[in-house]
């Protein structure tokens, strides 16, 4: 097979990979204009100083021993087949790069053969690139579950990111879908990461178990509902081996949040160094949505225990794409996208905003509102907990408030140190007030209602008010969203 039919088909195999999106274009440079867009898997990443690289993103090999059965490249799946050997790869590679077409590489493969066989063909394009051609540019490996801790170190020595894909939330999931998958043998390549980055694995104690049940499916798609023996959760992630067990401070509905138990809090005390020799992009997960019947709850608790478990450095989610007939994955009419935004919403707020998963989901509420974005959904059912006084709030009770993001808390704390704060500063300061308005006073002065009709009572209950305009129109979910300003 020529190597650019390889290169198009493997390149295409990897694109449903979600640790970065391909780029979908395919345009030639104008007369006069600088550069071209190829749809050949060239797609964009950000690297560990933030910097957005463009990436090829590849497989070594399509053909796998595995019969993943949301996969396309699963053994039993009857696609072209196709592998690079690992100097083609570097070949190309270098080629592209001198000619200033990509600044990284994200290299996958199928399982070829085994696990420890496959990893050392994926480190000898990393180590081949790195020692012999001095190659700079980012890295991105993809590890087989199974492979040794020895070579996932080594891997690690090579790369910016190494990633390694949990794919279904559950054991049981997994037994089903992915069977020739074993937990303890992804969890393995993540303690092996964490270690190797220097970061010894933390036992973390289970929350409450995951809900067992699952309501009607969100409009846009969703798996079949959950039989009652099926909802599983991974029990043994917690059991990492030799870690002391750390428990979590119980957490029940509107007590003050313990400062020390949430991904932010657990981060913040872990800064990383960008110029880190080891993993400088740190390590990454893929949980696939829709394709088993888990709860939002369920996910998200094991999003959260990686987080803390292992300083996974982003948990994504890719919406189920139903490919195939395998009758062991739901018919979906389409990807749960809206389920896919919302949870990664969710995970915004893990990362950035303080919240436990418990507080955003629990038993009695296994799925995000899918009409509401969470963090506002959250505020509705706390309502005792506001009106939030920007003058004397702290910065974490700014950052729960809906409408104001870690950019306009910080300014809010800086900007009153000099002078109290009047509703009408608020909005130069970043503050979304069309959603804040509600949630917020200054030292007793309610922020003027800019809403349609007459301004809600606080009698009625800021749920009716934030729900509803003066008309008893409800507002479109659209404008109760809350700004997503990362730091
Ligand atoms: S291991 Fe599973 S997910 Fe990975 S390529 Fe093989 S079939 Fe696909």
């Amino acid at each position: 097979m020529e190597i650019l039919d390889k290169l198009s088909l493997l390149s295409d195999a990897a694109k449903y990979d979600a640790s970065c999106s391909s780029s979908g274009s395919s345009r030639r440079a104008s007369p006069g204009g600088v550069g071209d867009a190829a749809v050949g898997g060239i797609c964009h990443s950000w690297a560990a100083d933030g910097r957005c690289v463009s990436l090829l993103k590849v497989l070594l090999s399509n053909a796998c021993a595995y019969d993943c059965a949301y996969c396309v490249n699963r053994r039993s799946n009857d696609v072209r087949r196709a592998g690079f050997e690992p100097e083609e790869l570097v070949r190309l590679a270098m080629d592209f790069y001198r000619r200033n077409y990509i600044e990284g590489l994200f290299v996958s493969s199928g399982v070829v053969g085994c696990p420890d066989a496959t990893m050392e063909r994926l480190i000898g394009v990393a180590k081949t690139l790195r020692v012999r051609e001095r190659w700079n540019g980012y890295l991105h490996l993809k590890a087989i579950p199974g492979s040794s801790p020895e070579l996932v170190s080594e891997a690690a020595r090579w790369a910016d990111r190494v990633s390694v894909n949990i794919e279904l939330p559950s054991a049981a999931s997994l037994a089903l879908v992915a069977p020739d998958k074993e937990p303890k043998a992804i969890f393995g390549v993540m303690r092996a990461l964490a270690r190797a980055s220097g970061f010894e694995p933390r036992r973390i104690l289970p929350a409450a178990p995951p809900p067992m049940t699952r309501p009607d499916l969100p409009a846009d798609g969703g798996a079949a509902p959950v039989p009652a023996n099926r909802e599983p959760e991974f029990r043994d992630l917690p059991a990492v081996a030799g870690a002391a067990a750390e428990p979590r401070p119980a957490y029940s509905g509107n007590a003050p949040r313990a400062r020390g138990d949430s991904v932010m809090a657990a981060r913040a005390l872990r800064p990383r160094e960008p110029g880190s020799a080891i993993l400088p992009a740190g390590q990454t997960t893929q949980l696939v949505v829709g394709a088993s019947p888990e709860s939002d709850a369920a996910i998200l608790t094991l999003a959260e225990n990686l987080y803390l478990a292992y300083d996974v450095r982003r948990v994504y989610y890719s919406a189920f794409v139903p490919a195939g007939t395998d009758p062991r994955v739901p018919a979906l009419p389409g990807p749960p996208l809206l389920r896919e935004h919302r949870l990664y919403q969710a995970d915004w707020l893990f990362r950035f905003y303080g919240f436990r998963a418990d507080e955003i989901l629990g038993p009695e509420r296994p799925f995000l509102d899918p009409e509401l974005d969470p963090k506002c959904a959250w505020a509705l059912r706390n309502l005792d907990r506001f009106p939030v006084d920007v003058n004397a709030a702290d910065y974490l009770e700014l950052l729960r408030v809906p409408g104001i993001g870690p950019r306009s808390a910080s300014r809010i704390v800086r900007a009153r140190s000099a002078s109290r704060l009047r509703p009408e500063a608020l909005s130069s300061l970043g503050v979304v007030m069309k959603r804040a308005a509600l949630f917020v006073t200054c030292s007793g002065e309610a922020p003027r209602w800019q809403g349609k009709g007459r301004p809600p009572s606080p009698d009625a209950g800021y749920a009716r008010a934030a729900l509803a305009d003066g008309a008893g129109r409800i507002l479109s979910p659209r404008q109760l969203e809350f700004d997503w300003d990362a730091p």
